[in-house]
């Protein structure tokens, strides 16, 4: 239980004390990740692991990636292309993708060394920043059809406000979006495969680096029953009329019934199972290949890097949240993940989380505070109330984080 007068409990029942792995710098304050549809008001979170030795399970991940026969794992990847690949003409393989680098990357390969005929699906952005929406136009002008779904504003704007006011989490809508969306295009052109790029185990979370080949095609579905039981924005879908939402506007939010996924036959796979790639190859991949542009700021708020999250003006707010509710935000992900693939060492990364992690949002703040319907106040009142005491002190008027990986 946790009592309300200490000063140093965890709001999300997480450990209270706070600790750093040994080989990176993740946080055992990171959220593990969720299908995002049942998360009510003051829920508890479940937390990353670390092992006996303080290690995070993605720096183990990693370790067992060195003895991975890559060879082998494309040559799996070719036998499951070949049973999915149509002569027909017709479309065989579906890629969901922002047209960042990473999906940018994915249907290089599928389409011009694997030679399948790939559909690319986006769930468009709340707000497309410039560089976003030129990357996504350059994806498709390099030979790729694409279906862009952009839901509606006002639906999708409602249930921001609701997700930022209630868990802090404005991003909520668009995740849960884009993750249902690509079966229910899969299954109207006729695509029995998906691929997705995007290996959340190398992202503190850690996994079996020989059982990740599927995820199964059953994530993307609930049992029919559950569908009257789903949360937006920390509110029971019941409830979301009294803020103007129906059932029927929420149609492509939420996911397909068990049984239609089952009955169709779906078959999802994860590439990085099948290629050993990372973040920062991709993108001089895809700014050789397909033209590709960083941020023309140089790099992106709250981190170092310049090539990741461009799309949506609400990016950086994301990374923002993250950091006041886990005391760890964007640059301690960006550096976890290179100092796993030896771009830079620990003590680099450690230097690059003190100057840019949990850097606030200023070059869009105008925007996402119209979009929320907020005043910088009521903004600035919302985000402290998710501020844990056990991270969060205050010291001379101004938050100061009590732990931290430089310090
Ligand atoms: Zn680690």
């Amino acid at each position: 239980m946790i009592k309300k007068n200490q000063t140093n409990y965890s709001l999300f029942g997480l450990p209270e004390k706070v600790e750093f792995c040994k080989k990176c710098v993740e946080s055992n304050q990171r959220f593990m990740g969720s299908t995002q549809l049942n998360i009510k008001k003051n829920d508890k979170k479940l937390g990353v692991s670390f092992d006996s030795e303080g290690v995070c399970l993605s720096c183990r991940y990693y370790e067992k990636k060195e003895n991975v026969d890559w060879k082998e794992r494309e040559k799996e990847l070719e036998d499951i292309l070949s049973r999915y690949r149509k002569k027909d003409g017709s479309y065989d393989v579906l890629i969901p993708g922002s047209g960042g680098k990473d999906s940018q990357y994915l249907s290089y390969m599928l389409k011009y060394k694997y030679n399948m005929n790939p559909l690319t699906v986006t769930w468009a952005p709340s707000m497309y920043t410039k560089i976003g929406l030129k990357n996504f136009n350059k994806w498709i002008s390099n030979g790729f059809d694409n279906i862009l779904h952009t839901p509606s504003g006002k639906v999708h704007r409602k249930l921001s406000q609701l997700a930022f006011k209630n868990l802090l989490h404005p991003f909520q809508p668009f995740i849960i979006g884009q993750y249902n969306l690509p079966p229910k295009i899969a299954l109207q052109y006729n695509i029995k495969l998906v691929v997705i790029g995007d290996s959340y185990q190398e992202k503190g979370v850690g996994g079996n680096i020989h059982s990740e080949k599927k995820s199964s095609s059953q994530l993307y579905a609930i049992e029919k029953k559950e569908r009257e039981n789903l949360y937006f924005g920390g509110v029971h879908i019941s409830d979301l009329e009294k803020y103007g939402i129906k059932s029927k506007d929420l149609n492509q939010y939420i996911p397909l019934t068990t049984e239609k996924v089952q009955e169709y036959g779906l078959e999802r796979i994860n590439l990085p199972y099948f290629l050993n790639y990372n973040p920062q190859n991709n993108y001089y991949f895809c700014v050789e290949k397909m033209g590709f542009e960083p941020n023309p700021d140089g790099r992106s708020e709250g981190t170092y890097t310049k090539y990741s999250s461009l799309d949506d003006k609400i990016d950086c707010l994301h990374y923002y949240t993250w950091f006041i509710k886990t005391g760890r935000g964007r640059a301690t992900e960006d550096s976890g993940i290179e100092i796993r693939n030896k771009i830079i060492t620990r003590d680099e990364g450690i230097a690059l989380v003190k100057k840019f992690d949990g850097e606030r949002p200023k070059k869009y703040l105008k925007d996402i505070l119209e979009y929320l319907s907020l005043d910088e106040k009521e903004f600035d009142e919302i985000i402290d109330k998710f501020r844990s005491p056990h991270l969060w002190e205050k010291i001379k008027n101004k938050w100061v984080l009590k732990h931290a990986v430089w310090k």
